[in-house]
């Protein structure tokens, strides 16, 4: 039998490969990955100080033992260089193969082909000698890597981290109560400013200021260069910021190129539709590099969803991806944080309700119907489940 080919090993990846193997336990099942293959949640990388967890103590198991559980071949350390999708095959190239072993290019066949190729961190174009020594943290390996040169440089260790989006905002959090000196810059005026409004950014800014977190807002990073062992930032502003480590978290671009390349239609990501099918016969997409029906929703909730739709379609019952209310939990004990985005059109409007520690901030439709919140505080926090039930699911 032709096997599923399954392109990733990360959440996407791994949690369509449960969710199939509970169905069909006969079709070859192959997963190729750039990666090691070990299976973990990617989640568990912005607080993992707080919970004292190395790269290993996170991977729950490796490619091998995934393998045996799953009766599936993984090939890892395995980039896919090209896909040809009129002859349903993938070209294949092993990764620092080990000296005298065959490292030449492979053909495999496939039956049906998933892309969980995930997203890949944006690089600033910055200037200088220390440009290139920026830390991006969105693998086990690179959270491996961050952890080993912070265990190096000890306990006083100064960080900046550029980007005040989720992903940095969570590392700020988690890296001030492990105890380092940390600095958050941004260009925009206040934390997460594509989810929250000013008030409630300001309010995340206080909360991590008050432990600790140093915040330089409305400065874009033009320079990185070394001076001695440290990273000098120079600002827009004008300033300079010196820091023995820089972690970049300026947002994650879905990995496109592949498909691209093989004549498969993107935009921001691999375009699918509610089957989760490509423009490609027998090639499908779920996960951070797809966007579903013009929804692009890089979080695990949706990939789970995903996950399971398809496992049905592949086991030949075609089942399209439903998308129910997925409310966005930020890992910032600080300031305790869920956010359902809404879509703000012409009409809508913002009721705010303050509760003992916090606030519940509502956005409205022209009738009066809940289409989002932003719930700050534990009190608040509380609401989040009645909430959910009154707001529309996001795809039927
Ligand atoms: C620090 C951090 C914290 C987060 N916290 C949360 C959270 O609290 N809640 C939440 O909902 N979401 C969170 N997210 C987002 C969530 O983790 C992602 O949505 C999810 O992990 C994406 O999984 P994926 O499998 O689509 O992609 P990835 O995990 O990126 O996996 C992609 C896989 O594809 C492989 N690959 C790519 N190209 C090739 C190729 N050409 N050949 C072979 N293999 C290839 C890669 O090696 C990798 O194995 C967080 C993300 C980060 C980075």
């Amino acid at each position: 039998m032709t096997p599923v080919i399954i392109l990733g090993s990360g959440m996407a990846g791994y949690t369509l490969a449960r969710e199939f193997r509970k169905l069909d336990s006969e079709t070859p099942l192959i997963m190729v990955s750039s990666e090691d293959g070990a299976s973990y949640a990617k989640p568990g990388l912005s607080n993992a100080f707080t919970a004292g967890k190395s790269a290993d103590a996170l991977a729950q198991a490796d490619a091998l033992k995934m393998g045996e559980t799953l009766s599936m071949t993984i090939m890892a350390n395995t980039q896919v260089s090209a896909i040809n999708t009129a002859d349903k095959t993938l070209t294949l190239q092993v990764m620092d193969a080990p000296p005298g072993t065959d490292n030449s290019d492979q053909t495999l066949e496939y039956r049906d082909l998933v892309l969980a190729v995930g997203a890949s961190p944006i690089t600033l174009p910055i200037k200088g000698d220390a440009a290139d020594q920026l830390l991006q943290v969105n693998s086990l390996q690179d959270y491996r890597v961050f952890r080993d040169r912070l265990e190096q440089l000890g306990a006083d260790t100064r960080i900046g981290i550029i980007g005040a989006g989720l992903i940095g905002v969570e590392f700020a959090n988690d890296l001030i109560k492990a105890g380092y000196a940390v600095t958050l810059m941004d260009l925009a005026d206040y934390p997460l400013p594509k989810l929250i409004g000013q008030d409630q950014g300001q309010a995340l800014q206080t909360a991590l200021e008050d432990d600790g977190v140093v915040f330089k807002m409305g400065v874009s990073v033009a320079e990185a260069s070394f001076e001695g062992a440290e990273i000098k930032l120079g600002l827009s502003s004008g300033d300079s910021a010196s820091f023995d480590l820089v972690l970049s978290a300026v947002g994650l671009r879905p990995n496109t190129g592949l498909a691209k390349q093989a004549g498969i239609e993107c935009d921001l990501g691999i375009s699918v539709n509610q089957l989760l099918k490509t423009s490609a016969d027998h090639v499908y997409a779920i996960g951070d590099c797809a966007v579903v029906e013009g929804h692009f929703l890089p979080y695990v909730m949706p990939l789970m969803s995903e996950a399971r739709a398809l496992a049905k379609t592949l086991s030949g019952e075609s089942t399209l991806v439903k998308y129910g209310v997925m409310p966005i939990a930020v890992k910032t004990p600080s300031q305790p944080l869920c956010i359902l985005p809404a879509q703000r059109t012409e009409g809508t409007r913002t009721e705010v309700v303050d509760t003992e520690d916090g606030h519940v901030i509502k956005t409205l439709g022209s009738d009066g119907e809940l289409l989002g919140f932003v719930l700050m505080g534990k009190a608040a926090l509380k609401e989040r489940m009645a909430l959910s039930k009154e707001v529309p699911d996001l795809l039927s």
